[in-house]
């Protein structure tokens, strides 16, 4: 009788290294081949067509029809020789992958033939079917159909002999369906307001890009194991499993050298992200045993999400040609670490200075610290729509374990920012400063730079932290859509910055004093003000916790409490005053996570129950039937004496399985009879709060139980392969 496991084990243990065919020619001859970037359309467009769509890129400029036709045929004809048969808008719908619709070129033309055919209607606009995708419960309020339209900021690519086009999607009633959307305007918004404060030092500025670069952690597991363990292949994470022997306890994984079938897999992945025009550029081992890294440098933020997704998808593709398969799941083992998206995230003018770097003259320091300041400020007033932004379910056991920061929302700045900081809070004045304190507070903000290279306590604690040139924001869960916490970073350091402008519009004529004076002084209230959010300790310490508590900081551990702040007031006020987001928008999405959390937790709890009752249950009592049988045997072979003492353990263990075996089987039950009462509930909030509190504890009782088990029952008969093979399988 042979165990799913063993055939698996063989298959994975026999598998070599794939080879991996590299490119002829160095990687800067082939980067970005299959995308239709600036170079291809100068020589695929019209320059009337190629003067359109860069305006229309670089200032928002809409195109007409017959220039849409005529980048449509430009478009065909390149994605055509690079192989192209279809053409599909990509979007990113709120299920949280990206949605493509593929159509043929070709259509037939009565006299004329077969031939292909892509015109500018179809390059600017499609029309999948929205019903399918999720609503939030708003399917009555929502237009059903909507449609996609070509975001020509990122640019189309030709992937697997599709034209793919970058889109957002939108209802027929104009209601945003996707993350793109809202990010776009995110980022307009932050762009507006960001010039604008810029405006203040250097009247140059005229445009200003976010710059964004993910840092993208996921574990790798063997296909065949993969394939033996329907948890991960229904939930993408174990729901059962004792931990390993030996896990990250020697932290002999991280940085470590790459196994070479792992090493292959990422050439090989890397090669088609830079066809893809993807600059990706590191690669690690992480801390946990098949645990890895990939980090892009940093792009536009637009085109980053965009790049982040597609990577995520070649990632997954590649992986199956060297019978890996990738599990971007947050959390996928449990009690080792799991995984997050550094989201890295700053702000670049057009004159080519980063807004969070420290410049070379105290004028553009005194931006810096402008933006900086804002931005402490901005986190400090929205924790909660922060956090709200980076939960989910996978997210929920990640954080605040195992290495990853916690559910309170700070910022890390680094012990020289900060007595910048204090150095400001306790110098500048309400009454008009004197030249000489201008002078020196100027000069002081001047020395940044040369105190900041000794800014390398690099806190890995926080979730949110200030590394030199640009903020990490690391509460970010691995599998997320980056653009759903972009968007609220976005607008609030936008409102933010408005905020800043009227108020130092307002002191410089009440106050009757120069800019820079009334900058300074509304820094310091502002640092007054948001103090409370600055830490640079431990974030992992229970001190920190009752610290938090004491200044104010929320600490929500809840997902669904947590979710609420997508709709409060604050939340609506917010979106709506900056037009990111309406408020029928936030309720669709606030509904659209819970739903999501539902039905994740509902997956999860059905797969644990069938693998609890058809899997595990039949395998222990077999074992133990073993040894009920080897009892028997010894009691017919031996005195009842020495019975006693030879059977002792065995039939301790018997009653062990037979509890243990009892305890699974009632509390899957149970947990079937609570997911009845939940489904039955209309109010996706109340339901959802009912799988919460009702159905998910099962979840970590029933695993208690049956990790038990796993250490008791012959390893030659348990079903699923054990943490120690997916995880040190290489
Ligand atoms: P670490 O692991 O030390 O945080 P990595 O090199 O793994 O650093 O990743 C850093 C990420 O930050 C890279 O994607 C990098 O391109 C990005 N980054 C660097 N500077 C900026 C910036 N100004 N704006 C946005 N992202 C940046
Ligand atoms: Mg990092």
């Amino acid at each position: 009788m042979g165990v799913l496991r063993f055939t698996a084990l063989d298959e994975a243990l026999s598998r070599k290294p794939q080879r991996v065919e590299y490119p002829s020619v160095k990687t800067s001859e082939y980067f970005g081949i299959d995308v239709f970037d600036g170079k291809k359309m100068q020589e695929f467009l019209s320059r009337e067509s190629y003067l359109s769509i860069t305006d229309a890129v670089e200032r928002g400029k809409s195109l007409n029809r017959k220039v849409a036709d005529q980048i449509a045929s430009g478009m065909k004809a390149w994605a055509v020789e690079r192989g192209a048969t279809h053409y599909t808008h990509w979007f990113h719908p709120l299920t949280g992958m990206t949605a493509e619709k593929h159509d043929a070129f070709v259509e037939s033309f009565p006299g004329v033939g077969v031939m292909e055919n892509f015109d500018g209607g179809k390059l600017v606009q499609q029309e999948p079917d929205a019903s399918s995708f999720p609503s939030g419960g708003m399917r009555n309020t929502f237009e059903a159909r909507g449609y996609t339209a070509w975001d020509p900021s990122s640019p189309a690519f030709v992937m697997d002999n599709t034209l793919c086009i970058p889109s957002v999607f939108v209802s027929f009633k104009g209601d945003s369906l996707d993350y793109k959307t809202p990010l776009m305007k995110s980022l307009s918004v932050l762009e507006e307001a960001a010039v604008d404060v810029c405006g203040y030092f250097d009247r140059n500025i005229n445009r200003v890009d976010v710059t964004l670069g993910c840092e993208q952690e996921y574990f790798l597991v063997d296909e065949s194991l993969y394939n033996a363990r329907p948890d991960l292949k229904l939930t993408e994470r174990t729901l059962m499993g004792h931990s390993s022997a030996k896990d990250q306890q020697l932290a002999d994984h991280y940085f470590g050298s790459i196994p070479r079938r792992v090493k292959s897999f990422m050439s090989d992945f890397e090669i088609e992200a830079y066809k893809l025009g993807i600059p990706v550029k590191t690669r690690h081992n992480e801390v946990a045993p098949n645990q890895y890294e990939c980090a892009p440098v940093y792009e536009e933020a637009n085109l980053a999400a965009d790049h982040n997704q597609l990577l995520m998808t070649v990632m997954k593709k590649v992986a199956a040609r060297h019978g890996f398969r990738v599990l971007f799941h947050e959390k996928p083992y449990k009690g080792i670490n799991g995984s997050g998206k550094h989201c890295n995230w700053s702000m670049i003018t057009d004159t080519g200075v980063n807004l969070l770097s420290p410049g070379k003259t105290p004028k553009n320091n005194l931006l810096f610290i402008t933006f900086l300041v804002n931005i402490v400020k901005s986190v400090f007033e929205n924790q909660d729509l922060l956090r709200a932004s980076i939960v989910s379910l996978g997210n929920e056991t990640r954080l605040g374990a195992d290495e990853a920061p916690p559910s309170i929302m700070s910022v890390f700045l680094g012990s020289q920012m900060n007595s910048i900081l204090d150095d400001i809070v306790n110098r500048v004045t309400e009454q008009k400063m004197s030249p000489d304190l201008k002078a020196e507070l100027k000069l002081d903000v001047g020395k940044i730079p040369e105190l900041l290279p000794d800014n390398t306590d690099r806190n890995r604690t926080s979730p949110f932290a200030f590394t030199g040139n640009r903020f990490e924001f690391r509460a970010v869960g691995s599998s997320a859509n980056v653009a759903a916490p972009m968007i609220v970073l976005n607008t609030i350091v936008a409102d933010q910055l408005k905020e800043f402008k009227t108020t130092v519009d307002k002191v410089i004529t009440s106050r009757n004093i120069k800019k820079d004076e009334a900058v300074f002084q509304v820094l310091k209230e502002y640092i007054i003000k948001s103090r409370n959010v600055l830490f640079d300790g431990d974030g992992y310490s229970s001190a920190w916790n009752e610290e938090a508590a004491r200044r104010g900081l929320t600490n929500l551990k809840d997902v669904l409490t947590s979710m609420e702040a997508i709709v409060s007031e604050q939340s609506k006020t917010l979106f709506s005053r900056n037009k990111v987001l309406s408020e029928r928008e936030l309720e669709a999405r606030y509904g659209i996570s819970l739903e999501k959390y539902t039905k994740k937790l509902q997956i999860e709890a059905r797969v644990l129950g069938d693998l609890s009752v058809n899997h595990i249950l039949p395998t222990v009592y077999r074992y133990q039937n073993i040894l009920i049988e080897n009892v028997k045997g010894l009691r017919e072979l031996f005195p009842e004496e020495e019975y006693k003492k030879l059977a002792g353990n065995q039939l301790q263990t018997i009653k062990e399985i037979s509890e243990r075996a009892d305890l699974v089987r009632s509390m899957v039950y149970e947990m079937i009879e609570e997911r009845k009462k939940a489904n039955v509930i209309d109010n996706i909030k109340k339901k959802a709060e009912k799988y919460s509190e009702n159905v998910k504890p099962y979840l970590d009782k029933i695993r208690y139980q049956i990790d038990h088990l796993e250490l008791i029952v012959d390893d030659g008969i348990w079903p699923l392969p054990k943490y120690r093979e997916l995880l040190f399988t290489k």
